[in-house]
């Protein structure tokens, strides 16, 4: 079986910006963890964010949904600033989706209720449609017959499926995924990178936290790389993987590749 391979010189990018970051800044207390980040993202790209364990790349991705928030500078999602207002906070999270390493499901509710939750009490969704909507989605994830089972009775894989499942049930512009596969059985990778593809080949504008290389090769269309909470370096997967321009990026390249 051959692996759909996208073309990242097709013209799926649009100029439309998803996502500006402008000169942003973030400190845990004293300690500055992002710095001087600037990154303008334009709908449809499929970004991929590496970097080793502790620059900043989960943080830096939980600031687009404000899951934390910055110090200085600016971040335009979706053309909404984001600042302590609630109703740009609540805006932008029905805008962006987000993955987790922890597939973060509610082990009490069944994999149906885990992705109507959201549509119904958030967007108001009529419960009969938010079932439709749902159960659509876990069919393009491929495990409709899992519905009414619990997310303990799941293997791994198949519920990092539903949680990205649950995410598209709130029809989101963008894609947020940090490190996915990494809690993952080797043979469970697959599954999940695979449902990433297909959602990549329908044009979401997706940023991957991930050390899947191989997966940034394929999909992306830009690969970013972070140390110390700085972007070191930014370029196409091609020219990323053959002719690093940084020592630190050659020297992470070297200890994954
Ligand atoms: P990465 O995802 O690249 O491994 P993180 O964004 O998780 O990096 O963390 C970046 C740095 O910020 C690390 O040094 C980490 O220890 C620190 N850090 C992360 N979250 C917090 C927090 N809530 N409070 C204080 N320090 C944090
Ligand atoms: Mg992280």
């Amino acid at each position: 079986m051959s692996d759909p391979v996208i073309d990242p010189s097709r013209p799926a990018v649009s100029e439309e910006v998803a996502i500006d970051i402008l000169g942003m800044n973030k400190w845990y207390g004293a300690f500055h963890v992002l710095r001087d980040i600037n990154l303008t993202i334009y709908k449809g790209e499929r970004i991929v964010v590496c970097g080793p364990s502790g620059s900043g790349k989960s943080t830096l991705i939980r600031c687009i949904n404000r899951l934390e928030d910055h110090q200085a500078g600016r971040i335009v999602v979706e053309g909404i600033e984001l600042t302590s207002d609630l109703k740009h906070i609540d805006q932008v999270r029905s805008e962006v989706g987000m993955v987790f390493q922890q597939f973060n499901l509610f082990p009490h509710l069944t994999i149906l209720e885990n992705c109507t939750l959201a549509p119904i009490w958030v967007r108001k969704v009529p419960r009969r449609e938010a079932v439709d909507i749902a159960m659509s989605y876990l069919e393009k994830v491929r495990i409709p017959e899992q519905a009414n089972k619990y997310p303990g009775q799941l293997s791994g894989g198949q519920q990092q499926r539903v949680a990205i499942a649950r995410a598209l049930c709130m029809r989101p512009n963008i894609m947020l995924f940090d490190e996915p596969t990494s809690a993952l059985d080797p043979e469970m990778i697959k599954e999940v990178l695979d449902t990433m593809i297909a959602l990549a080949e329908e044009g979401m504008t997706m940023i991957c936290v991930t050390h899947e290389m191989g997966f940034a090769r394929q999909v992306a269309n830009r690969v970013i790389f972070m140390d110390q909470g700085q972007i070191v370096e930014q370029n196409a997967p091609e020219a990323f993987f053959n002719a690093p321009r940084s020592d630190r990026t050659r020297l992470f390249l070297s200890q994954i590749l």
